[in-house]
């Protein structure tokens, strides 16, 4: 094929993850705001991590290796409101550093899982003690361990990467002008500081307005934050209290953020309130299939508040610092329904078939007939294995008992029907009119028990809490821990819970 045939890319060979980091798109908001302006949004969701730190992550880590204040296989350290830790946890992945993450308990569990997931250990800290107190937790580990703490509340890396990527896509795609208005929260102030600095230089009459929530003015106050010798934060800002937008505003004011109000670069301050910040992450998601956090709901709230009162034409370019994945757990889904609604209840009952209570498909019943010589394989697995479960890999009722067994310390053997293993000659369907016959049930699993046959997974399940099952082990000699007395059923996934 000609070259010239082939359609245009973002995409393209990289040589490592962390090159798809930045150069993130901006795009036109066409549906919501006034008409006689253009809004804009800068997705940084679209970094492979997710979220707008993702830059800083890869910048700090990369100076402190060119400084030599990190070296290799050294742990890397980081107090974080999480979307920090989790472009670290992917950085330090794709480097060879183990990292640990210190967090506040109150920021969304999606993402301490998503550490731990990317290899990243997560020391939370109470959200009592607030932003702080997850900073002095990382002081502490670092200083006690020799790890390579990130700092990135104060480090310069944090500013200098938006400085040189951020701050310049953005001019490049308003035709080397820049917008005329940029609206950004913050957390650590990187964003803020990197960019303010070089839009002042670059494209001066860019308008430069910063979102806090309306209940934190910690900047828009001018009440200064109280330091130390050090010049770090002594105590938390007056003006601080518990507010919605995770990765905004912790109870201090960052170096990086005063550096850029000290610099006199911001041009206006545009608070926002919780609900606002909600409702704007939802009609960007319902209204322009844009999906962000609820930070980015914030400030593309400030950007609307910025477009009420901007002259024709203005271009007006929000933030929106993550995905909305990473809320899931948190009140921006409270109102998405887990069950089906009223109205999709409607849809499925407006045909008959593959409905909850409806004559739906009917599954085939098999005519296989129990062959000899498995029924002898059969019947000499459950009389040498004391504890035996038929299963399928991968079905839900069977991992939730063998999920039981593990909780139980019960060791016992899985036969699985569906197994490659078992693939040879059809010999796990060829099992299962055995299993029929023996057990007058048609399905799986099957659990055996010292040569007696146990039950399905509820049966097992009841004779688990009924304590009868714990007799069948001590008769069969098979060792179980006695403490384990949680509710057989929560192993269940909750869509297959029968209570
Ligand atoms: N929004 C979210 C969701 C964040 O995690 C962060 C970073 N903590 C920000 C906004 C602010 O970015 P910055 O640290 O550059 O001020």
């Amino acid at each position: 094929m000609e070259m010239t045939d082939m359609p245009p890319t973002n995409g393209g060979l990289r040589d490592s993850i962390l090159d798809t980091i930045g150069d993130t798109p901006i795009v036109r908001v066409n549906r919501m705001g006034p008409k006689n302006v253009e809004l804009y949004v800068k997705l940084e969701a679209f970094n492979p991590a997710g979220s707008v730190k993702d830059r800083f992550a890869k910048e700090a880590i990369e100076t402190a290796e060119t400084s030599g204040a990190l070296s290799p296989g050294q742990t890397v350290i980081e107090a974080t409101s999480g979307n920090t830790g989790i472009g670290l946890a992917l950085v330090c992945a794709a480097k060879g550093y183990p990292l640990v993450v210190t967090m506040a308990e109150n920021f969304s569990v999606e993402r301490r899982k998503l550490m731990r997931f990317l290899g990243a250990k997560v020391v939370l800290t109470p959200a009592s003690e607030k932003g702080s107190g997850m900073v002095a937790k990382a002081e502490e580990l670092a200083a006690k361990h020799g790890w390579f703490l990130a700092r990135q509340f104060e480090n310069e890396a944090n500013a200098n990467v938006h400085s040189k990527t951020t701050a310049l896509e953005i001019i490049r795609d308003f035709d080397g002008k820049g917008p005329d208005y940029w609206v950004s929260g913050f957390g650590t102030g990187g964003t803020l500081k990197g960019v303010s600095r070089i839009f002042r230089k670059a494209c001066p009459s860019t308008k430069i307005i910063v979102t806090e929530p309306d209940n934190v003015p910690l900047l828009g106050s001018g009440i200064e934050q109280a330091r130390d010798a050090d010049g770090r934060p002594s105590s938390s800002h007056p003006m601080f209290r518990p507010h919605l937008m995770q990765g905004w505003s912790p109870d201090f004011v960052p170096k990086l953020a005063e550096d850029a109000q000290k610099a006199g670069v911001i041009d206006a301050f545009q608070p926002v309130s919780g609900d606002d910040a909600l409702r704007v992450a939802r009609d960007l998601a319902m209204k322009e299939g844009i999906f962000c956090g609820i930070s980015g709901g914030a400030t593309f709230a400030a950007a609307l508040h910025v477009a009420e009162n901007a002259p024709d034409g203005s271009r007006i370019l929000a933030m929106l610092p993550d995905t909305g994945e990473r809320y899931m757990s948190t009140v921006l889904f409270d109102d998405v329904s887990e069950v089906m609604t009223d109205e999709e209840m409607e849809i499925s009952a407006s045909t008959s078939g593959y409905r909850f209570g409806g004559s739906g498909a009917v599954a085939p019943v098999s005519t296989d007939v129990a062959k000899p010589e498995i029924t002898r394989m059969v019947d000499k697995i459950i009389a040498d294995e004391p504890v035996v479960l038929f299963a399928l890999e991968w079905c839900e009722f069977c991992w939730s008992v063998r999920k039981m067994f593990a909780a139980a310390g019960i060791s016992y053997r899985s036969v699985d029907l569906d197994s490659v293993a078992l693939q040879t000659d059809n010999l796990g369907g060829e099992m299962r009119p055995v299993l029929r016959e023996k057990t007058g049930a048609p399905t799986i699993p099957q659990i055996f028990v010292g040569g007696v046959h146990v039950g399905g997974a509820t049966e097992t399940f009841d004779a688990f809490n009924d304590g009868s099952l714990k007799t069948m082990l001590s008769e069969a000699d098979v060792a179980f821990d006695p403490s384990m007395n949680k509710d057989a059923y929560s192993f269940l996934p909750t869509w297959l819970h029968p209570r």
